[in-house]
């Protein structure tokens, strides 16, 4: 698996399990991330500094 440089060093920490979640794109306000080790998706509220909002999971 090949990940691009795209220039973006910014990294985010999950808020549910404090993993880092290494970014492929530029963190906009609204934007979903996923956790790739425990699943948790985080809403981007700030972007400077990268501040993460935990979603909660509809089940
Ligand atoms: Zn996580």
């Amino acid at each position: 698996m090949k990940a691009k440089n795209m220039g973006i060093k910014q990294k985010n920490i999950c808020p549910e399990c404090d993993s880092v979640i290494t970014l492929y794109k530029e963190p906009k306000i609204g934007d979903i991330l996923e956790c790739h080790v425990c699943g948790a998706e985080s809403e981007v509220i700030q972007s400077n500094p990268l501040e993460l909002s935990p979603l909660e999971e509809e089940k």
